[in-house]
């Protein structure tokens, strides 16, 4: 234990005070203080240590507790009015505050794997082998959050000296052999804060997917779960052309590429997504990682797509989502780029039934074209976006019952032809819509 000490380098109390919100500072003392009650020692460790010595904003709170995790979570929910999740077998607990606020407590524990790439089996123990866990350095120090230690930083494994290098860098030779996925997040990590993978751990990193072939033995969930967090990154043409380069993307498809045309149509997602965010209508908030993840499989066929969302499992939604693009995403860029003039109604009617999400990439590989056809195409669906979309009738099917017509099939044809009209400006009252609902009912009815 006297060793241990010798790790304590810094203390970031005032670093505490000047980064966390108030209320996050003041929770962090108050858990040390019930800490110090129930005769325990509590810890923040994790991201937040990481980008507090960054001097970034990050308010995940990850505890360990040399003692016991749910002993203390249940001590602290009748102070903060909050609920607890507690899972006894792993020794941890989840806080839910008033405010919304998510606290996560895990007794100190060590990990073992009993076969590569398996989820480990879990034991009890100091907060040591807790951090030597862990998948880098830089994310294994700890913080003390005890009455008199609080905001001593705990540094066994050099990871302010490789924070200071910019190195990413593992805690031991079979790390990715025991979990493979720390691979998206070494290069995640190295591309967010502009950091180099440490010559070791690339060494590492391509035995892992080279001769031990260790992506083979990862469940897809989980590889699906890390390249959809690479793709929210801010940037995730670096992280990807990084991926690339470490070891493609064979793992997903093997006609998966990240080379230039790729980067081209990744970039004109970010700025059709910029366009949309920066727009002044009524609007959803998007899935900007999926818009991405279809740019990176837009060259594959609809039944390769289909086959890649069956075996990583991607929820229904999503999957619904990526195929309206296969099936008329490129359909609808051949029609938005003519330059012969197309009527609101028809414009309509190609992007309605797409996501936003496979909208923007339309707009986006639209934008690819040649000049005049991707600016045609570009400003159209800027029209459906900012004026299309939304526009409904009052026209109802009681209104066509009052004007005579039996309920019969052609009830939908009459709704759609006037919305038609209504998108094209033929009409624009109710009274409108009932005028020409009568003129489509005498046609029917000769
Ligand atoms: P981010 O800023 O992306 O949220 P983070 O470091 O907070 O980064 P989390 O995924 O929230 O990332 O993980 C919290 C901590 O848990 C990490 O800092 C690391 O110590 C540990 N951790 C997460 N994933 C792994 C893993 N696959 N193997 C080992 N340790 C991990």
């Amino acid at each position: 234990m006297k060793s241990d000490k010798k790790r304590i380098v810094v203390n970031l109390s005032k670093k505490m005070a000047d980064l966390l919100p108030k209320h996050i500072a003041r929770l962090l003392k108050m858990i040390g203080r019930k800490a110090n009650e129930i005769g325990s020692s509590a810890f923040v460790v994790g991201g937040l240590v990481r980008d507090l010595l960054m001097g970034f904003k990050n308010i995940d709170l990850d505890i360990v507790v040399e003692g016991d995790a749910i002993e203390l979570g249940s001590a602290l929910v009748g102070d903060l009015g909050a609920a607890l999740v507690a899972h006894k077998r792993f020794g941890t607990c989840t806080i839910l505050t008033k405010e919304k606020l998510k606290i996560d407590l895990a007794t100190a524990r060590k990990e073992s794997y009993e076969r590569p790439a398996a989820l480990p089996t879990v034991e009890f123990s100091s907060l040591k082998n807790d951090l030597s866990r862990r998948d880098f350095t830089i994310n294994a120090m700890a913080v003390s959050i005890n009455r008199e230690t609080f905001g001593q930083l705990i540094d066994f494994f050099k990871g302010v000296s490789d924070l200071r290098h910019g190195r990413i860098r593992v805690m031991h030779d079979k790390s990715f052999i025991d979990d493979p996925t720390r691979i998206f997040r070494a290069v995640r990590f190295e591309q967010r804060f502009g950091f180099a993978i440490d010559g070791h751990t690339q060494e590492l990193i391509q035995n892992a997917v080279g001769p031990e072939r260790m992506f083979e033995h990862v469940g897809p969930q989980r590889i699906r779960d890390e390249v959809i967090l690479i793709l929210k990154e801010k940037e995730p043409i670096r992280a990807l052309k990084r991926m690339e380069e470490l070891h493609e993307f064979r793992f997903i498809h093997p006609k998966i590429k990240f080379g230039r045309d790729t980067e081209r149509s990744f970039r004109a997602v970010g700025e059709a997504c910029e366009w949309y965010e920066g727009a002044n209508f009524k609007k959803r908030a998007i899935d900007k990682w999926l818009i991405y993840m279809m740019a990176l499989f837009k060259d594959l066929s609809y039944n390769d797509l289909s086959a890649i969302c069956d075996e990583f499992a991607f929820r229904r939604r999503d999957v619904l989502r990526m195929l309206s693009y296969k099936v008329r995403g490129e359909k609808s860029i051949k029609a938005l780029s003519e330059t012969r003039k197309i009527p609101p109604s028809r414009i309509y009617s190609l992007l309605n039934p797409l996501s936003f999400e496979a909208t923007l990439l339309v707009m986006a590989m639209s934008s690819l074209l040649e000049r005049r056809n991707g600016s045609l195409a570009n400003s159209r669906i800027k029209d459906f976006f900012q004026k299309y979309n939304g526009v409904t009738i009052k026209l109802k099917g009681d209104d066509i019952k009052r004007l005579g017509l039996k309920p019969c099939p052609r009830y939908k044809e009459i709704l759609r032809k006037v919305m038609v009209a209504k998108l094209d400006g033929a009409v624009r009252t109710k009274t409108d819509e009932l005028k020409y609902a009568k003129s489509l009912i005498d046609e029917i009815c000769g």
